[in-house]
């Protein structure tokens, strides 16, 4: 059966933005993007759904996230001065306060607000990578979850490789159609450098996709380039020794053939000319992750400068630990705000780069490019993917909307879609997640809260 979705307005990114323009969806894909009057004529006998004064664009792509601490919302504030106490409350809460179902709870509640702010797709950096990949089926979600692992100690290192290679494994055997298994070596300060040559070596050979977090601090960089600081004093006082490569993250990736397996990397905030370089050379991909890197103080990543090089970058949430919501559309903005602020005196054709409707292709199809799913979706054309956002424009806060790409970047949030739909499937309509049981979880999210605090 075929189905057209018509909106006032179609942005499918990749080509020129259709007035009064429809979307045919028929199984899992779209086969007609274009007038209402022509895509009316080609399907005929097609149901219809026209959602009026609002914007249909390709499904929005959370590149970074992190399902599974979403009851951590509103939580770590109090220590997130100190990043070894704001882990270590992290681990704590998790590991000691949360049960495996709480573990449950909060990823489900994690997809549920993705797909609410028309998220079609994350790239999820998991402890417990079934978890998130369950919630991401029951909610109906595409993603990528990448396990995470960890392991300064080089001594180490095999018996850990092997620990992975079990979980994942296990993991691969529930992968379908929308949701499949990565791993994640989680940084360079918490993973020793033979055990990244071994997962990159296994991700090559089983073609696995990796991500990893890359030049997020000033504190990861003092580690790098001169084994000082704290991430240094950590491993000094587990015994765990330590010589610095005196060369920023994203070279020492490149030393250690890291790099050869493409990964995403997570902020690249501290990264220099020739640092964006090979990044663009050896085809890694980034995830931008504004909000959190300024919530937590760690500085910008050079959003703009990415986007003139080429690389192939997305928008990422990060957790909501630390940020403290899931929306795209906002961090789309804030990413853009924050590059235009930082640059001073911006000239105007450099101001023109960073605009709404860049903002937009990062938000759609640079974060399908950075996930490495650009085949399947990421933009609104015929023979991909029906995923599918639909944004509301014609709120008090949105009128007029003289200019499309600037209504949704500059006016809208996560709070204004309408219809998220992934793989042909409306997973978020009529203000409902309709895939799961939003109230038993809403309960149960408050349970897991109250938990936390030891109530
Ligand atoms: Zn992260």
């Amino acid at each position: 059966m075929t189905i057209l979705y018509r909106a006032r307005w179609v942005l499918p990114v990749v080509s020129a933005m259709i007035d009064e323009g429809a979307v045919a969806v028929e199984g899992t894909r779209i086969v007609g993007v274009g007038s209402r009057a022509e895509i009316d004529e080609q399907y005929p006998e097609a149901g219809t759904r026209d959602f009026g004064e609002a914007a249909i664009i390709p499904g929005l792509v959370n590149a970074h996230s992190h399902l599974e601490l979403t009851a951590l919302r509103n939580f770590l504030e109090p220590v997130e001065g100190d990043f070894f106490a704001w882990l270590s409350k992290l681990t704590v809460a998790r590991l000691e306060r949360m049960t495996a179902d709480d573990l449950c709870v909060s990823a489900a509640w994690g997809a549920i607000e993705a797909a609410r702010a028309g998220v079609t797709c994350v790239g999820d950096a998991s402890d417990s990578a079934q978890t998130s990949a369950a919630a991401l089926r029951d909610v109906g979600l595409r993603g990528i979850v990448y396990q995470e692992a960890f392991g300064p100690d080089a001594r180490l290192a095999q018996e850990q490789f092997e620990k992975l290679c079990e979980k994942v494994e296990r993991l691969r055997v529930d992968e379908n159609s929308l949701v499949r298994i990565g791993i994640s070596p989680h940084a360079t300060y918490t993973v020793s450098a033979p055990l990244l040559e071994l997962f990159t070596e296994y991700a090559l050979a089983e073609s696995l996709p990796v991500m990893m977090h890359a030049a997020e601090s000033i504190a990861e960089m003092r580690f790098m380039r001169e084994g000082r600081g704290e991430f240094a004093e950590n491993l000094a006082r587990r015994g765990i020794e330590w010589r610095a490569p005196g060369v920023s993250t994203i070279q020492y990736l490149a030393r250690l053939g890291v790099l050869r397996a493409r990964p995403l990397l997570a902020h690249c905030i501290t990264v220099d000319a020739a640092d964006i370089e090979t990044i663009k050379e050896s085809d890694a991909r980034v995830a931008h992750c504004p909000k959190s890197n300024a919530k937590l103080g760690h500085g910008r990543a050079p959003y703009a400068a990415f986007l003139r090089s080429g690389v192939k970058i997305g928008f990422g949430s990060d957790s909501v630990a630390s940020n403290n919501t899931c929306d795209i559309l906002e961090e789309a903005r804030f990413a853009t705000l924050l590059s235009r602020a930082g640059e001073g005196n911006i000239r105007a054709k450099e101001l023109s780069a960073v605009d709404a409707a860049a903002a937009l292709h990062t938000a759609t199809v640079g974060g399908a490019y950075a996930l490495g799913l650009e085949a399947q979706k990421g933009a609104l054309a015929v023979g991909m993917e029906a995923d599918i956002t639909v944004v509301a424009l014609d709120g008090a806060h949105q009128l007029p909307a003289h200019d499309v790409n600037s209504a949704l970047i500059f006016a809208s949030s996560g709070r204004d879609v309408r219809m998220t739909m992934v793989a042909g499937k409306e997973v978020f309509r009529d203000g409902r997640v309709v895939t799961v049981d939003e109230e038993r979880l809403h309960a149960r999210i408050r349970e897991v809260g109250r938990k936390l605090v030891g109530d």
